[in-house]
């Protein structure tokens, strides 16, 4: 984790308005006082569900040195919610919506490894700080010395977060329905984003998953 880059360094690239990352969701163009700015999720079971929801970025930091990665991981099939297969990207230039080059595959959701096509070796820094992170959470674990950040932008769809509520986990209200089960993906437009109390069918009893809502 030494060599990690400097935090400072890519700070200012952090601020963005447009979020679209080619998901077949609609995005919510248009600013969000969240965006760009790091939010911490300390829950390891937060912290799974939020890398594995599909579309996720985030920032993993040193604690001790202050140094960090922004890493994206994006399901292989997009259609697939069940899909297991995850693509890993480092941001490694100065547009933080582009500049993402590949990294390797984590697959069966819990085994990361370069590929031929990774752009990076295996004692890359950044390959290094991915993988012992990495461990870490599908060990049900984060080392005290890892600050893990969501960027403001949901995990499953890729869209703004705007609801103070979806902060704390990095989820928007819709998505965090469709990731429990209590609505289909897809489900009639009637279900518009932030208008959602309750899921709409079903008997099913709160959760405790309704904070999102
Ligand atoms: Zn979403």
């Amino acid at each position: 984790m030494k060599h990690l880059k400097n935090f400072s360094q890519y700070k200012h690239l952090l601020i963005t308005e447009n979020v679209d990352e080619e998901n077949e969701l609609e995005t919510q163009k248009g600013k969000s006082e969240y965006v760009g700015k790091k939010h911490k999720i300390t829950i390891v079971d937060d912290i799974k569900n939020f890398i594995f929801a599909g579309n996720s970025i985030f920032t993993i930091e040193s604690s001790q040195t202050g140094v960090w990665y922004t890493y994206k991981m994006k399901r292989a099939d997009q259609k697939d919610e069940n899909c297991k297969t995850f693509f890993v990207a480092v941001l490694r230039g100065p547009d933080n919506v582009n500049s993402y080059t590949y990294l390797g595959t984590v697959f069966d959701g819990n085994k990361f490894t370069l590929t031929k096509k990774s752009r990076f070796k295996d004692d890359s820094t950044c390959t290094k700080a991915f993988k012992f992170f990495f461990n870490n959470i599908v060990q049900n674990f984060i080392d005290h010395r890892l600050n893990f950040y969501h960027m403001g932008i949901c995990g499953r769809c890729g869209r703004a977060l705007t609801v103070p509520e979806s902060i704390t986990r990095g989820i928007g209200p819709r998505c965090a329905l469709i990731m429990s089960g209590k609505i289909q993906k897809r489900t009639s437009s009637k279900y518009s984003q932030l208008s959602i109390k309750y899921p709409r069918y079903g008997n099913r009893q709160d959760d405790g998953d309704t904070d999102d809502i």
